[in-house]
């Protein structure tokens, strides 16, 4: 990633965790695992976000991740070009597919694979902020700030073949 972009997602980094934390307010899940995310990326030569909230109303049924639905709205923004960095706030829980308990909810196993189909490159700032009930204070977050490859090696198991980066 070039210095420019990184540059920009430090000076607008606490601004993108309160969008995620904002946004999670529009969460709603059975199970009340409330994910926001806020998204940063490139169109047109300029900085631009995209935001997102989970829902799954009941077991089994239809289910939209926050990442998905940020991303898929930055990726067809007019003139897009790349994701600069993906937040993301909720409650923690293990991964699903990998089995792993990272210290904060990382992006699902479909997320991830939607992060490679959309071919994001493996610096992308992954940040993942685990958060406990309501939002209180700065110091009821843990977080946790990887790059894309970082957080793909850590969820790969020994059987997956693909999703080479
Ligand atoms: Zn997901």
């Amino acid at each position: 990633m070039t210095g420019p972009d990184r540059t920009e997602f430090y000076e607008r980094r606490a601004t993108l965790v309160r969008q995620a934390v904002e946004k999670r307010k529009e969460a709603e899940n059975y199970r009340e695992m409330f994910v926001g995310c806020a998204i940063l990326y490139r169109a047109l030569g300029e900085y631009r976000t995209k935001d997102g909230a989970n829902w799954m109303l009941k077991k089994g049924g239809c289910k939209m991740c926050a990442e998905k639905e940020a991303l898929l709205d930055a990726i067809t923004d007019d003139g897009f070009e790349e994701v600069i960095a993906i937040v993301v706030v909720g409650n923690l829980q293990a991964d699903d597919h990998s089995g792993r308990k990272p210290p904060t909810l990382h992006p699902c196993k479909l997320c991830r694979d939607m992060f490679q189909f959309f071919r994001l490159g493996p610096s992308t700032i992954i940040l993942t902020i685990r958060i406990e009930g309501e939002f209180l204070r700065a110091e009821d977050l843990i977080y946790q700030e990887q790059n894309l490859l970082a957080l793909l090696e850590y969820h790969r198991l020994d059987t997956d073949t693909n999703g080479s980066l």
